[in-house]
């Protein structure tokens, strides 16, 4: 039976993420190449579309970026000085190829492809508004709605359709789109997800974070604002900003997890923010240990900013093992249990006899730190004191992360105490939310108008949750993964 790695399954999970190039030779090539460096951003499959001056082409498929774009067959198909390409976790009961972006129609303006990274919290209403009116959808994706709304807009140039079309929509986006006429990124009004601007030689770039700029040799320019929308053509650049302004607030999670810690999100080195986040840690939760290890590799960079702020030394007790892919062949439950070794192994000869602060980036189920700490007891520690460096997850996501029901957050339904029982610490801290904000440069949070997303600490959702609400009118729940 092919399952899920059960140390994947006990973190929130970035759903996708988007690049696009204008003006490149090898612009499919230089594609997939982001790809690959976005690919901690969704794993399950891939696909590129690209312009060659008079027809699109593309490849969509199952997998990773690596295994799905070889550069002599098919990359060479994918002809054109421009492309967008994607990146994205499939969730429950969706896998079908039929999701996989970019999603590209033919509109009476032309072709447009379109690469979505966040998710759209009134899709299933606009779904049902447009298939009453006559739309035929091809595909799940809420993020084929924006196609839709195009198509239908009374509106009459692409991007005066396209204005229409967001202004439609709630929720989070972050777009690279290919038309005929240039390539088009864009941010939601509040820059929920993140999306930046960079430049190769004389083409322009779009991708959900600098690592994938830095990968393919481009200079950063600029993050795309929030509420912004940037047109590339032969004309050159032009910014919009169609929407009325309002306070941005992307989300905090791109610090504490999603992003590469070598990425600049909205300005911020996600690294130096990490090690922030582990001092502000030790300030709020400190204790007396022999060493701060910690989970790898997420929670590395909070346990060096944890170990200088402390002056407790820094050690590597857990070993992760590189060789492991998110699934794996599971036999039965009576191995169960072995994945977790297969991934993360303790270091006993480091770590027997010696009083621990364990670090990680986040309790989402809790089964993983559970059977971590568990690992570490029997490797001979003496003490495990866990230490989070976030607040306690207790909401669910709608903004395109894979998060869990409510029901199954460890800390939906537990405090702090219990959960320290449950997953048999000798104690267990979390970051607060103040803490968290301080790391990223705020006095603190602002309770009227937050500056980030939080959501999923603070259940502050940043806008409506129109489908969900009308899911709870008619009593059913939607669960998370419906909104992927
Ligand atoms: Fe990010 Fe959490 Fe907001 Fe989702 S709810 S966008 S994970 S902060």
């Amino acid at each position: 039976m092919l399952t899920t790695n059960p140390f994947e399954d006990d973190k929130l999970r970035e759903e996708c993420g988007v690049f696009g190039i204008w003006g490149a030779e090898t612009a499919a090539a230089v594609t997939a190449l982001g790809l690959h460096a976005l690919q901690h951003r969704g794993q399950e499959a891939a696909g590129i579309t690209s312009f060659d001056g008079k027809a699109f082409h593309s490849h969509r498929a199952m997998g990773h970026v690596a295994g799905n774009f070889d550069m002599d067959s098919i990359i060479r198909s994918l002809a054109g000085r421009a492309a967008i390409g994607h990146v994205r976790y499939s969730t429950t009961g969706e896998t079908a190829l039929r999701n996989v972006q970019p999603l590209y129609a033919e509109l009476s303006t032309g072709g447009f492809a379109v690469a979505h990274n966040g998710n759209i919290s009134n899709a299933m209403r606009l779904r049902r508004e447009l298939n009453a009116r006559g739309s035929i959808f091809q595909s799940t994706s809420d993020t084929e709605v924006i196609i839709h709304l195009v198509a239908t807009s009374s509106f009459r140039s692409l991007l005066d359709r396209f204005i229409d079309a967001l202004k439609q929509v709630e929720g989070a986006y972050s777009l690279a789109c290919l038309t005929e006429e240039g390539m088009i990124g864009c941010r939601d009004p509040l820059g929920i997800r993140p999306l930046v601007m960079g430049r190769l030689g004389d083409a322009y770039v779009f991708a959900s974070e600098t690592v994938a700029l830095d990968v393919i040799g481009a200079t950063y320019i600029r993050t795309v604002e929030p509420g912004e929308l940037i047109v590339v053509s032969e004309r050159g650049v032009e910014s919009h900003r169609p929407f009325a302004p309002m306070r941005p607030r992307p989300c905090i999670f791109e610090h504490v997890y999603f992003s590469r810690p070598d990425s600049i999100v909205d300005g911020s080195s996600v690294y130096t923010v990490r090690k922030a986040i582990g001092a502000e840690l030790a300030r709020e939760n400190p204790v007396e240990a022999d060493y701060v290890v910690p989970v790898p590799d997420s929670g590395v960079p909070a346990a060096i900013g944890y170990a200088q702020e402390s002056g407790i030394p820094f050690e590597l007790g857990i070993i992760r093992s590189h060789y492991v892919g998110r699934t794996f062949i599971q036999p039965g439950d009576q191995v169960r249990h072995l994945g977790v070794k297969l991934k993360h192994n303790a270091n006993s000869a480091l770590i027997a006899g010696k009083k621990l602060v364990l670090i990680d980036d986040s309790i989402v189920r809790g089964t993983t730190s559970l059977k971590i700490v568990q690992m570490l007891r029997e490797a001979g520690a003496r003490e495990v004191h866990m230490r989070i460096a976030s607040p306690p997850t207790r909401h669910s996501c709608f903004y395109g992360v894979d998060t869990p029901e409510r029901k199954k957050l460890l800390a939906a339904q537990m405090n702090v105490a219990e959960m320290n029982a449950y997953i048999k610490a000798n104690s267990l801290a979390f970051l607060s939310i103040d803490g968290l904000y301080r790391a990223l440069g705020e006095d603190m949070r602002d309770t009227d108008q937050p500056q980030f997303c939080d959501a999923c600490f603070s259940g502050a959702y940043p806008t409506r949750l129109t489908d969900h609400e009308d899911a709870e009118q008619h009593g059913q729940l939607i669960p998370a993964e419906r909104y992927a």
